[in-house]
């Protein structure tokens, strides 16, 4: 079913505000200022939490090189900077960074993660919530990376998306896929990274005369290099 294969593949970022600031394969004003993220888990038994953490601190992993960063489990999940939901009729989003702190209400959730469920494999848990994760610590879509040069076909990408299980809005789609960063405005990484995990799984037919983007389920080598530099 594509719908199926839609679900897997996309997820939106909380910008509370419509204005463009800065922001672009991370969102420079987003990033956090301290070294150790609390999470909190606002549902979910203890080994579906186990296994969001473990997965989660690949990204902060010092023997390959990750973000100079900790993420501690909190003792009081409604304080947390980092408080996730596993609703499952509510899809995977998540706030940008320190958009937890500034623009999340108070002890509701900064993330969800309805895809990541105790039977999930190891790839697609790994997916989702690596990908989440990246949002969490600043990180935008990198298919919208101002280098990135995708031709859509935004017709057939309005259709999929528009229906369930996403409905999205066009202005939704607009703003999680088609956006791209003014360079000037932006702080990114060199060159687009493909292989990133924080961009969509990009099926051809959304796709003019490229090849579509295959999912990942594990940080790319930019990915790394990347985020330790946000967080060195
Ligand atoms: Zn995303």
């Amino acid at each position: 079913m594509a719908n199926d294969a839609v679900m897997e593949w996309v997820c939106k970022t909380l910008i509370p505000d419509e204005d463009f600031r800065t922001r672009g394969v991370a969102d420079k004003k987003a990033l956090w200022k301290k070294k150790e993220l609390t999470v909190g888990f606002l549902q979910g038994s203890s080994k579906l939490q186990d296994r969001v953490l473990e997965t989660a601190r690949r990204w902060t992993n010092p023997d390959e090189g990750g973000a100079l960063l900790k993420f501690i489990k909190a003792a009081d999940p409604a304080s947390a900077d980092i408080r996730i939901a596993f609703d499952p009729a509510g899809g995977s989003w998540s706030y940008v960074g320190t958009d937890a702190v500034t623009s999340a209400k108070k002890g509701q959730p900064t993330m969800n993660l309805g895809w990541a469920t105790e039977t999930a494999s190891d790839k697609s848990f790994a997916s989702v919530v690596l990908h989440e994760f990246g949002h969490a610590i600043g990180l935008l879509h990198e298919h919208n990376h101002p280098m990135a040069n995708l031709k859509w076909k935004k017709d057939v990408v309005y259709a999929d998306l528009g229906g369930p299980p996403n409905d999205w809005s066009k202005k939704t789609v607009d703003f999680n896929v088609f956006e791209s960063y003014p360079p000037n405005r932006v702080v990114m990484s060199p060159n687009v990274d493909l292989v990133s995990i924080m961009i969509y799984t990009i099926p051809s037919r959304w796709l003019d005369g490229q090849p579509g983007i295959m999912p990942s389920d594990h940080l790319s080598k930019g990915d790394i290099k990347f985020i330790r530099q946000l967080y060195t």
